[in-house]
Order: C-alpha cells, then sequence, then structure tokens
C-alpha cells in the first residue's frame, strides 16, 4: 500500500558538474526500477542541473531546506516559491544538522510544513532523538513531542503527502545504524502518535523512511519490515554504485 520511497541527502557535497555527472552513472544502474520512488536532494545551487536532468526520468528532485515565508527581506534564505519554480517537488525539513547548527526548532518545522503543504511540495520531516535521551529512556516523549509540534495545526485532509523520516541522532553520519528491532520500534511510536492527531488512515498512508547510516548491507534488512518504508541516505548516496545498491538491496525483499 505505501510504496517504497529512497531518498538521497547530498548536504553540501557536489557542485553542479559533479551533480550531473552523479547522475549519468546513476540512471543506467537504476533503470530497471519500478518499485521504489526515488528522490534526489542535492545542495541549493545544484537544484536547477539536477532537476533538467532528472527530466523524463523517474527521479524526483528536493531540496535540503526552506523557508517557510514566500518571499522577503531574509537574507541567504529560499522559498517554497522559488524551490517550486526551479521544478523541486519535495523538500527536506528540520534535518537533524539544520537543528544542530542552525537552530531549527519544532516550531519552525511545524511553520515550514505548512508551507509545503500550501505549495504542494511533499514534506520529508525528521524527526530522532539524542544518544543520551535513547540512554534515558526518554525516546518515545522526544519522537511524541517532535511529531506534535510538527503536525500542530494542520488538518488531516492536507496530511496526504506527508512523509517522516526517523533519523536518530547518534546513527546520522556515525557508521552506527539503529537494528531493525529499534527503528521499527521508533517507527511504531511515530505512526501511532499520527493516528492519535489525524487518525488511522492518515497514520496508515504516511511513509516512514529510517534514516542513519544507511549503507548497501543494511538497506535490506531495515527496509523489509512492516513499518518502515524506505531510507533517507546521507553518506553513502553521494556514490553512484553505492546509491543504486541501497535501492536494490531495499527493494529486493
Ligand atoms: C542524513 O543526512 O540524513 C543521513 C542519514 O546521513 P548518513 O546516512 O550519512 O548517516
Amino acid at each position: 500500500m505505501r510504496k517504497l520511497l529512497i531518498a538521497a541527502n547530498w548536504k553540501m557535497y557536489k557542485t553542479p558538474a559533479e551533480s550531473t555527472a552523479f547522475l549519468t552513472s546513476f540512471f543506467p544502474l537504476v533503470k530497471n526500477n519500478t518499485a521504489a520512488e526515488i528522490v534526489l536532494c542535492p545542495a541549493m545551487p545544484c537544484l536547477p542541473a539536477v532537476v533538467d536532468a532528472a527530466r523524463g526520468k523517474s527521479v524526483s528532485v528536493g531540496a535540503q531546506n526552506m523557508h517557510w515565508h514566500n518571499e522577503g527581506a531574509y537574507t541567504g534564505e529560499t522559498s517554497p516559491t522559488m524551490i517550486t519554480a526551479i521544478g523541486a517537488t519535495h523538500v527536506l525539513i528540520g534535518h537533524s544538522e539544520r537543528r544542530q547548527y542552525f537552530n531549527e526548532t519544532d516550531t519552525t518545522v511545524n511553520l515550514k510544513l505548512k508551507a509545503a503543504l500550501a505549495h504542494s511540495l511533499v514534506p520529508i520531516v525528521c524527526v530522532g532523538e539524542h544518544l543520551n535521551e535513547r540512554e534515558q529512556n526518554l525516546t518515545a516523549d522526544v519522537l511524541n513531542l517532535q511529531i506534535s509540534v510538527a503536525l500542530e495545526g494542520i488538518k488531516p485532509e492536507a496530511l496526504g503527502p506527508l512523509v517522516i523520516a526517523y533519523e536518530p541522532v547518534w546513527a546520522i553520519g556515525t557508521g552506527r545504524t539503529a537494528t531493525p528491532e529499534i527503528a521499527e520500534d521508533a517507527h511504531k511510536i511515530i505512526r501511532a502518535k499520527i493516528a492519535a492527531i489525524a487518525g488511522s488512515d492518515v497514520a496508515d498512508s504516511t511513509r516512514i523512511l529510517y534514516g542513519g547510516s544507511v549503507k548497501p548491507d543494511n538497506a535490506g534488512s531495515l527496509c523489509c519490515l512492516d513499518d518502515i518504508d524506505g531510507a533517507l541516505v546521507g553518506g553513502a548516496s553521494l556514490d553512484p554504485d553505492s546509491f543504486a545498491k541501497i535501492i536494490t538491496n531495499a527493494t529486493t525483499r
């Protein structure tokens, strides 16, 4: 019922030329893929080149961040209107690196989510606990709070496109992948919270991705679980072979 979604977060890597070189190698490797939706999230200056190169291919393109206003005196920011005008269709919201280094909060995540939905961008909202929170048994509290503030004031019928990425902060870029059991438990908590807020229909159709040191050799065991509907991949998405292998392994289940 929920189609797998595998998204690449290229963070602050790759120039436009490097992005298109990636695509030249990557497209032939995934040309037979129909099982997963693929989304590439390059850095902002690479969006136009990646959108152009992806035209006519079954690969979507997303931004890694955006402001919630349409325009204004917000130096250095990019608006949802600009992102849709470029041709991107998805946007990451509230990635833990944005929360850690750029003061993003659950409240700004909520504003950005509302803006994304209003502009028909598919929002990929990132949530996840820090290691000390997990060690203190606070994972469920953290996830429940992040989800409830993110969804505050949004009507259930507007949440159709919502995608959540569960990204435990201790697993991002560390090589310390959550076990399938840990990830599945967290995904169940998130789905239950969405059901409590927006109803079981919304919860059942919302895709919840796992992110945090996903590699070709663990993608299969994570993505085969009932509540894991794909992956958000950072480091291992920078290389076309590795990202294509993740897609192949995730979809062979
Ligand atoms: C990410 O950036 O969202 C991420 C999950 O990174 P990595 O795969 O490198 O842990």
